[in-house]
């Protein structure tokens, strides 16, 4: 048996079990100033599925290139299907998904979906694993997204996809609506990887399964049951470590992946109250931190 687990950056993994080569995420190419992987989605021959968690350009983008490179089939939500749809990705390379579905991938592997939350982009997160932010509790949709806001999404969005074109020849594909965030346990005959990709969670969902091995995404503010956490990054990772009581956990989103809006937060200082939490809360679960195409092996 062989199952190895490869961090690609933001909340890009590959996981190859056996022969099988699945992609969570897509994203490799990022912004200039953005350190990088060490592969580019062109390098990408080899790959049996795409995982998309949602359709934001920092996970989706890249996935068109893999389909139309390899022949994979992208799974995701019927926005995430849209998307690539609008690339030329033919309908037979898709497969939606809503959260419920349980897709064969291959004679032992399966993966099952699950409805998930979006982290609260509509309000401001922490710099660091360990801030604590509060309140923004309760809002409605007006209230979360005021007539006066001077946020401009579509803008932010359109920029970074013309530096992707700048950088690599073709834009940062995406949609500026979440796009029905998915998370997946894919079920090997070795042991089971919980898969989501932003600092979401349905608690009743997520509460019963039981992976072995979980990959949580750690940025933003958490979302818990459609309100923001009240708490830290650390708090949201110690939570899904108790929801989840996985044997290894990853963490996923908490690199440089955009600066300068976003931070290095893998360091020992950033880190450091991730680590202390996790012991508090879920001790059975160790922390597996890595770095890029480290080719981590699972269930060894
Ligand atoms: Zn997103």
């Amino acid at each position: 048996m062989a199952v190895s687990l490869d961090w690609l950056g933001c909340a890009t993994f590959r996981l190859c079990v056996d022969d099988l080569t699945l992609y969570l995420d897509a994203y490799v190419d990022r912004v200039p100033g953005a350190p990088p992987v060490g592969i580019s989605v062109d390098d990408i021959d080899v790959a049996d599925y795409v995982l998309v968690g949602h359709s934001h350009f920092d996970h989706i983008a890249g996935a068109e290139v893999i389909a139309a490179n390899t022949g994979a089939t992208v799974i995701g939500s019927t926005e995430s299907a849209r998307v690539m749809r609008d690339e030329g990705v033919p309908e037979l390379q898709l497969w939606q998904t809503q959260g419920g579905e349980h897709f064969r991938l291959s004679d032992s592997v399966t993966v099952r979906t699950y409805p998930s939350l979006h982290s609260c982009i509509w309000t401001g997160g922490a710099g660091a694993p360990g801030e604590v932010v509060t309140g923004q509790y309760c809002l409605t949709e007006d209230e979360r997204w005021p007539a006066d806001d001077t946020r401009d999404f579509p803008g932010m969005m359109a920029a970074v996809s013309e530096a992707h074109r700048v950088e690599h020849g073709r834009p940062a594909v995406g949609s500026n609506i979440h796009g029905g965030a998915i998370a997946y346990v894919i079920e090997t005959p070795y042991g089971s990887i919980f898969y989501h990709d932003t600092s979401g969670c349905w608690t009743r969902v997520v509460s019963d399964l039981r992976p072995d091995v979980a990959i949580v995404a750690m940025a933003g503010r958490p979302n818990v049951d459609g309100e923001p956490l009240q708490g830290s990054l650390a708090n949201f990772v110690g939570r899904m470590a108790g929801f989840l009581r996985p044997r290894e956990m990853f963490l996923g989103h908490h690199d440089n992946w955009m600066p300068p809006s976003t931070q290095d937060m893998t360091t020992d200082e950033m880190m450091a109250p991730v680590r202390e939490e996790l012991a508090r809360v879920e001790p059975r679960s160790t922390l597996v931190e890595v770095g890029y195409l480290e080719g981590t092996r699972l269930f060894a």
